[in-house]
């Protein structure tokens, strides 16, 4: 294609590629503009809400670090790190990259403070962007931001199952409620070895029916050609000997524990015994979070897990850990495609307008004084036009508009026009404030009053239609069903195997 490749927009529509001389954002890179802000602000409230309430600390780390980090950290021959990094060299003459993930910066500071002195278990929480030099798609982007939870200092499975609580909690807080948790077991350096072995013999005899990159998988981490996205590789895949099933019993028992916690929890999750996440670091549970129905797509909204080696690999103490980290890029397209309700009520309930050189002296106090005591407030500073301010106020929607003439700025007066009724009066500077928090919380008393009259017709008519048999009927079919997952469940846990697996195409 060349030339003709597309780039991508924060509408996800394509853009052709930018005429010379005319500035453009970098393949693959995005604004995120003013119309799409709610949406972010909603995911990042409710993850650091859900981290304070949860006890997880919030830290920054840089965006430029010393590429041997994630080599050393993420693993020599996982596609982060033999692809995707955008490295540059410091004038210093240091070898240094854009992050491309969260994980091994949050480990290189818990080393790097002393952080191992603190009381056990240390949780961090973090937000911020991530860089990968990826082929730029939906849903893939080459600057994407991502918030991510890690705990350092205990290896007892119930952290593993916190975590996947507090995704839960959060995309329920969200407003995603339909996705799902997948689960597995990768296991450790005690049993790994011998599946390793087991897996790489497997993928010998079979070698020829892999594609050119799983070939090379085989040798560098046969783990990953579990997966892999070809389709002629999922048919060998299918058959291939599973984790899972050769889990020394500390393993299984840390496996089976956090499934138990799940089932406990009433939280929906399958099991992939192909989902090894691609990173070298982890060790025991894996898991991701996939909006429902796109389970075989390519677009995971979250993934973590256990990496109790990292620490020690990064030249820290021999420290359990376990965290995951999720795409608020995806997690944004998922709330609009799903038409999560987001508030775009941060509109100003009051418009003030000034007219002549005093008043608008005036107004900048006014406007202070206003917005001091939480009164959200709008204004149109460069124009001396009455008309044209009122215009902007109507076409704001705001409840009351505040207008400050030359007269009123000599009487330290102000007109206060209600725009529902069309009345007006004049009050003193001093009673502004006062004034208008009684009158604003009066507007929000009648709107409260108005939906809950609207709210008890809608109850009235939905009670009007009692519900027939035949919705009876299916209610308790989904009981059912919902105590046969239960089952199926609890089974599992007690011997963790193939539950829900699926032959799929995709990337985490
Ligand atoms: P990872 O750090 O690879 O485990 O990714 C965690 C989450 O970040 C994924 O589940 C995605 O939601 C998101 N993510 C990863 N790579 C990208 C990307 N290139 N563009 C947008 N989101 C991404």
């Amino acid at each position: 294609m060349g030339r003709k490749k597309k780039l991508i927009n924060d509408e996800n529509k394509t853009l052709a590629k930018p005429k010379k001389g005319k500035f453009q954002t970098v393949r693959g890179m995005r604004d995120i503009l003013p119309s799409e802000q709610p949406y972010w602000q909603k995911v990042r409230r409710v993850a650091e809400k859900v981290a304070q309430d949860y006890g997880y600390q919030r830290i920054d780390t840089p965006i430029v670090e010393f590429r041997n980090l994630f080599e050393k950290g993420t693993g020599p021959g996982t596609d982060i790190v033999e692809k995707e990094m955008f490295v540059f060299k410091t004038k210093g003459g240091d070898e240094v990259c854009l992050r491309p993930e969260g994980t091994p910066s949050v480990a290189r500071a818990y080393i790097q403070h002393g952080m191992r002195s603190l009381p056990k278990p240390v949780k961090l929480f973090y937000i911020g962007p991530m860089y990968r030099y990826e082929r730029p798609q939906e849903g893939r982007y080459r600057e994407m931001f991502q918030f991510g939870f890690e705990v350092f200092g205990e290896k007892d499975p119930i952290l593993d199952a916190q975590l996947i609580q507090i995704a839960n909690r959060i995309f329920k807080g969200i407003g995603i409620k339909k996705f799902s948790f997948q689960l597995n077991s990768i296991g450790c350096e005690e049993c790994r070895p011998s599946y390793r072995k087991l897996l790489i013999s497997y993928l010998n005899n079979r070698k020829n029916a892999l594609c050119m990159d799983c070939k090379k998988r085989l040798k560098k981490n046969p783990l990953r050609v579990l997966d892999c996205k070809e389709e002629k590789c999922q048919q060998v895949i299918s058959q291939a000997p599973q984790m899972i099933d050769h889990l020394c019993s500390d393993c299984k028992k840390h496996f089976t524990f956090l499934l138990e916690c799940l089932d406990e929890l009433e939280i929906q999750f399958s099991i992939n015994p192909h989902l090894v996440r691609g990173l070298d670091y982890y060790t025991k549970t894996v898991f991701e979070i996939w909006p429902e129905g796109e389970e075989d797509g390519q677009v995971a909204l979250g993934g973590g897990g256990r990496y109790d080696k990292l620490v020690e690999t990064l030249g820290g103490a021999s420290t359990p850990a376990v965290g995951f980290a999720c795409g608020m890029d995806r997690i944004v397209a998922e709330m609009k495609k799903r038409e999560v309700k987001v508030n775009f009520s941060s509109q100003p309930k009051i418009f003030l307008v000034q007219l002549g050189d005093l008043a608008k002296k005036k107004s900048l106090k006014i406007f202070e004084q206003l917005e001091s005591s939480g009164i959200s407030v709008a204004e149109s500073f460069g124009r001396g036009n009455l008309r044209s301010q009122l215009r902007q106020a109507n076409q704001m929607k705001v409840d009351f508009v505040l207008i400050i003439g030359q007269r009123e700025a000599l009487d330290e007066t102000i007109i206060l026009k209600d725009m529902n009724s069309g009345s007006q009066e004049v009050i003193t500077f001093s009673k502004t404030v006062f004034e208008l928090k009684k009158r604003l919380k009066k507007v929000a008393e009648e709107k409260l009053n108005n939906s809950d009259k609207k709210g008890s017709k809608n109850i009235k008519s939905v009670s009007k239609s009692s519900p027939s048999p035949k919705n009876s009927k299916n209610l308790s079919k989904k009981g059912n069903r919902t105590a046969k997952k239960k089952n199926r469940s609890s089974k599992a846990s007690s011997r963790p195997t193939k539950r829900k697996t699926s032959s799929r195409k995709r990337k985490k």
